[in-house]
């Protein structure tokens, strides 16, 4: 394949769309924190947490939902009238007065969301019918992701340095509006419906590969570390910096920009490293440098007085963005590694769904104990979870992992055809050695003993 992934107009068009959306979205976050702060003063942490969590909770059901009908509907239309609810929605919110307000709109803006990725994501497919080129996209997309978290508050503290928080949302307006005319502008099939099973078996199919493949069960614990660490990120920068720093709103989103060039400098950092010792060590590092950014944040929690708490909390923040980016940028590979082709759009919805329970977790803690017991409270609770999540991950993922593994099947319990290749150890078993994912004829891991024996 010769012809590059952006070379395929359709692809390009839909990427840059979903861009201009994850900048959207972006730039909503920090002017949704900064409007809670107008709106809740000190309880904004409780705003922040209840919002988010009102987005994870419409993430987990209304994602798997739109999955399984969006087979069903006019595809491109479905799209373009999602990104223009969205638009509506962030330019209502500026005229808004009371808390509940925000939870309304909330509610609406991420059911639009979480409408949205599944089917942006099951539209790729079908535009990039070869199989590398998907795979290539899937990282593509994973990376713009990245690149969000770092850029979009670097823009917003940048735009917030001559303009109020309020003008923000009209940039997040414009790009769900630009993300519409592409969408308008690409040629997308509609589904066959007989390609995939539908949603409940896809997630039944990725969750059983979770919970049958050791690294993916330490990936588990790695998705908690990430939302413990992040949600106070999420949560907690603008009463930091407004209430404690004593900041302007800029100062909110040097914080925030502090977190994503972390984030930036370790993405950009990572492949070559990768690449030399793998994702375990890298990602297990990333999980330390997140419960070491937590221990920092409780230190500087305690402190009550003097400037040097601004360079404090900009470190703080921009370890936790490194950290974050040397667990979330290896996880594609991970993925991928862990999966059969044909299996790998389930896999990836079942990651959507289990981050985004961490998330879940997280999120309600962060703002609702911050504004109930402080910062320092919050944030020692946030790392026993995180603590939790390392030691799950350090468990479960062994250091010696590797692709090929030599195993036994027993007779009569695969198709004949994967034994093509395979040496009869005894009566009852087959021996043989290839690279290992869960699939219907490798339902669970092979044994440490097992494959002792087998090789
Ligand atoms: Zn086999």
């Amino acid at each position: 394949m010769i012809t590059s992934l952006f070379g395929n107009r359709d692809y390009l068009r839909l990427f840059t769309a979903q861009v201009s959306a994850l900048f959207g979205t972006g730039l909503t976050t920090v002017a949704l924190g900064l409007l809670a702060y107008e709106l809740a003063g000190g309880n904004a942490a409780a705003v922040l947490g209840t919002a988010l969590t009102i987005k994870m909770l419409v993430y987990v059901t209304v994602a798997p939902i739109v999955a399984a009908y969006a087979d069903r509907l006019p595809r491109r239309l479905f799209l373009v009238s999602l990104n223009v609810i969205r638009a509506a929605v962030v330019l209502a919110l500026p005229f808004i007065d009371q808390v509940w307000q925000i939870y309304v709109l909330i509610a609406v803006l991420q059911t639009a969301s979480a409408a949205f990725t599944p089917t942006y994501q099951a539209v790729i497919p079908d535009i990039l019918p070869d199989e590398r080129e998907y795979t290539r996209a899937l990282s593509a997309a994973q990376l713009a992701a990245t690149m969000e978290t770092l850029l979009s508050p670097m823009l917003a503290a940048a735009a917030l340095a001559v303009i109020s928080f309020h003008w923000l949302f009209l940039g997040t307006a414009v790009g769900f509006a630009v993300s519409a005319a592409l969408v308008i502008g690409t040629r997308i099939p509609n589904a066959s419906a007989a390609t995939q099973g539908s949603f409940r078996e896809r997630i039944t199919v990725g969750m059983r590969i979770f919970a049958a493949t050791p690294r993916l069960r330490g990936l588990l614990g790695l998705n908690l570390v990430v939302a413990a660490a992040g949600s106070v990120i999420m949560v907690n920068t603008v009463n930091y910096v407004r209430d404690t720093l004593g900041g302007t709103q800029s100062g909110v989103a040097v914080l925030l920009a502090a977190n994503g060039f972390g984030t930036m400098l370790v993405a950009l950092a990572l492949p070559g490293v990768l690449d030399r010792v793998g994702a375990r060590p890298v990602m297990l590092t990333g999980a330390g440098t997140l419960v070491a950014g937590l221990g920092a944040g409780i230190a500087l929690s305690t402190a009550t007085a003097g400037d040097w708490r601004w360079a404090a909390a900009i470190a703080v923040w921009a370890l936790i963005g490194s950290g974050s980016a040397a667990i979330l940028t290896p996880t594609g590979q991970v993925l991928r590694r862990s999966s059969r082709s044909a299996d790998r759009p389930a896999l990836f919805a079942a990651q959507f769904s289990l981050s985004h329970l961490a998330w879940l977790l997280t999120y309600p803690i962060a703002g609702w104990l911050t504004t109930a017991a402080g910062f320092t409270a919050t944030w020692v609770t946030l790392t026993v979870f995180a603590g939790v999540g390392i030691t799950v991950a350090l468990r479960m993922w062994p250091r010696h992992d590797p692709e090929v593994i030599t195993h036994l099947h027993e007779v009569g319990t695969v198709d004949a055809a994967v034994l093509a290749d395979a040496d009869r150890v005894d009566e009852r078993h087959y021996r043989h050695t290839h690279v290992y994912v869960i699939d219907a004829n490798h339902r669970r891991w092979p044994g440490r003993l097992e494959t002792a024996t087998a090789a």
